[in-house]
């Protein structure tokens, strides 16, 4: 069978689905890899590394002709064009959001499986690409924060003077504020983490960060663990909390999502204008309409002295990086599929049941519920 590697066509996307590294291994199980020109040119992986792998070069449509086309984004109406009839696809997705592609990849008769879909069970790990990416997204807010903070952030004691640390707010101990928060804590900035799920408390601390708690007894553990909903009561009063601390800390970064609503909105604009001038915020809940008031999706720019961060593309901006991590969630991903150059579906198998959107243009999404234990 063949792999198709499209080169990404969304503007600024930097990464590739697959790396030469793990081109290797596709070959290993016999698979014939397709890498499009230059695909790998933005995350700095030249097509002659994808030659050393094992990877033949060729044309955007040789690519999307491939048996098996692996992507990052998911595809625009003109590439799911390309693709030949009962082609299979892995890449993000999204079903919810994405009716029109779903349609057209359909009428294509395709196999679909979204990387956003694959359950996130202990077995699936290896495939988790909604945690490589949030990862890495952690690391880079608090990389971009400090690019953009007229300070340093780990406190000094020298013959210049005496500099102390720079303190920093981390919403939500998910992937990615754990990763923000660790990031931070090795940088030497005094960490404070909170979530609305009392289980993060042992995380954060492990961190060596501090884990800001409320007078308030309700839980924040929705259906398998995830985040829900809280009562209009406990945002009032987490948002007291935030207020208090956005007069004291140089740098928030906010990562609160519940999985299919819009993001909570915890920082208004009332509490940012009491930040003190040259602070920092990171919104990374942005695309899913920001945990801040004043955040623009997109962009970086200054409101009252405090400058905002609104990227919605911090993994692409991390490319060699994110391309390594999400090549081995995908490649691994199809591995299990596909063993030894097969492809072989078995909609018995928890994982492929659950992240299978399409099956030769048959809606499969969304899953039946997962059977109780
Ligand atoms: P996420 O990105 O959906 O949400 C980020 C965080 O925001 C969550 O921790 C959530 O509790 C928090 N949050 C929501 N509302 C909030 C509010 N009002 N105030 C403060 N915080 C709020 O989360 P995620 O990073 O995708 O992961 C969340 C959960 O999934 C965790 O339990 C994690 O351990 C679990 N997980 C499991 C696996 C696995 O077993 N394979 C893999 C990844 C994640």
């Amino acid at each position: 069978l063949t792999v198709g590697v499209p080169k990404e066509s969304f503007t600024k996307e930097c990464r590739v689905a697959v790396t030469p590294a793990a081109v290797k291994n596709l070959v290993k199980e016999g698979f014939s890899v397709n890498v499009e020109d230059g695909a790998g040119a933005a995350a700095n992986f030249r097509n002659v590394d994808y030659e050393e792998a094992g990877a033949t070069i060729k044309s955007k449509e040789d690519a999307f002709g491939s048996d098996i086309v692996l992507k990052v984004r998911a595809p625009s109406a003109e590439e799911v064009a390309l693709l030949k009839e009962g082609s299979n696809l892995v890449s993000f997705i999204y079903p919810a959001q994405s009716k029109d592609l779903l349609e057209n990849l359909a009428a294509k008769k395709a196999t679909v499986f979204g990387m956003d879909c694959v359950p996130r069970i202990s077995r699936a790990q290896v495939f988790d690409a909604l945690s490589s990416m949030a990862n890495i997204a952690g690391y880079k807010a608090v990389v971009e924060s400090a690019n953009n903070f007229g300070r340093f952030f780990t406190g000094q004691i020298t013959a210049a003077g005496k500099v102390p640390p720079a303190k920093m707010l981390v919403i939500g101990g998910g992937v990615a504020g754990l990763a923000a928060m660790g990031t931070a804590k090795n940088m030497g900035a005094i960490v404070r983490g909170f979530d609305t799920r009392a289980a993060v408390k042992e995380q954060v601390e492990s961190l060596g960060a501090e884990f800001l708690e409320l007078d308030f007894e309700e839980s924040g553990e929705g259906a398998g663990g995830y985040a829900k909903e809280m009562s209009p009561e406990f945002i009032k009063a987490e948002m007291d909390l935030f207020h208090k601390q956005c007069k004291e800390v140089d740098i928030v970064i906010t990562t609160a999502l519940i999985p299919g609503k819009p993001a909570p909105k915890l920082i208004t604009k009332e509490m940012i204008e009491d930040m003190k001038e040259g602070s920092v915020v990171v919104d990374l809940a942005a695309e899913a309409g920001g945990n801040i008031e004043t955040t623009k999706p997109n962009e970086l720019y200054k409101y009252k002295g405090v400058t905002h961060i609104g990227y919605t593309d911090l993994p692409s901006r991390l490319p060699t990086q994110s391309s390594t991590l999400y090549g081995n969630n995908i490649t691994k991903f199809l591995m299990s599929i596909g063993p030894k150059g097969h492809f072989d579906i078995n909609l018995e198998d928890e994982v492929v049941r659950g992240s299978i959107i399409l099956h030769n243009g048959q809606m499969m999404w969304p899953p039946p519920p997962p059977k109780e234990v």
